[in-house]
């Protein structure tokens, strides 16, 4: 689809404005974050899913009462497309240990686990194997891998971005298995940026430090000792 002529004209403000900023960066002076109620503005105003038109209540089936999008609620309404007159479970086809269903992140470590401790295992996805959310994640991780961090910084960080709303539980797993999730990647081949003296490159990022209270937050890292946030970059 090409760009609207509002779009045009937007990209043209944003041309001319670009040197001015790109100075202010190298003087490393920002613009000041929005405040919560200032996004809270722009995501009513712009934002789909705080749209309240087009949205209806799912009225059967395990979302019940839930709303969504008209098309998102259709297809949840709709009839499975599993006829089981067809399916005979008397008829073994496959036989494993661990079924795992998707082929992402989360699936492939999984399955990794399992099989090496000796269990069968069989993934079901819908698409190709890595044909997932996990290959497109722009290459952030956050883990306490620095000399003054800690995963109860982590831990600490995550609760608070996540509003005091987070499973405590499962943020302590989160915050103590990363910094192992990062080593056992690297074990297995995954390349990391790296400083010359072998450790790994981490940033202050600007626009997590925007999100952290929000949408990204339970993924949000801040490196509490000098106000950083840790972004552990995968080599592109
Ligand atoms: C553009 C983008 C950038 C991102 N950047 C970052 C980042 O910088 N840092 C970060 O931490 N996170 C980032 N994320 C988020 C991150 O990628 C996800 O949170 C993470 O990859 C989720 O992993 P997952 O294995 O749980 O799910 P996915 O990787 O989404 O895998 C789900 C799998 O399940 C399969 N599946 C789905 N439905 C079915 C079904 N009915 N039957 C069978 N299989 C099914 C899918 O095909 C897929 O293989 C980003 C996400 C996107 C989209």
């Amino acid at each position: 689809m090409p760009y609207t002529q509002e779009l045009k004209e937007l990209i043209k403000r944003v041309e001319a404005t670009r040197p001015a900023r790109v100075e202010m960066a190298r003087r490393n002076e920002h613009y000041p974050a929005l405040s919560m109620e200032e996004r809270e503005k722009v995501l009513e105003k712009y934002h789909p899913d705080y749209q309240k038109e087009g949205r209806r209540v799912v009225r059967v089936g395990p979302n019940k009462g839930d709303l969504f999008q008209e098309e998102v609620a259709d297809l949840l309404e709709s009839r499975s497309m599993l006829r089981p007159q067809r399916v005979d479970l008397s008829q073994v086809h496959y036989e494993t240990d661990v079924l795992i269903i998707g082929g992402g992140g989360a699936a492939t470590s999984a399955a990794l686990m399992a099989s090496e401790k000796g269990a069968k295992v069989i993934m079901a996805t819908k698409l190709r194997h890595g044909d997932s959310n996990t290959v497109m994640a722009e290459g952030g991780i956050q883990a306490a891998t620095q000399e003054c961090d800690s995963p109860f910084y982590h831990y600490l960080d995550t609760v608070g971005g996540g509003h005091f709303t987070n499973d405590p539980k499962l943020v302590a797993a989160l915050a103590h298995d990363a910094p192992l999730s990062i080593a056992w990647l690297e074990e297995l081949g995954m390349m990391f940026n790296k400083l010359p003296d072998g450790r790994l490159f981490v940033t202050h990022s600007l626009i997590f430090k925007a999100l952290a209270s929000t949408i990204l937050a339970s993924c949000c890292r801040k490196w509490v000792c000098k106000n950083k946030i840790f972004r552990i970059f995968k080599r592109k």
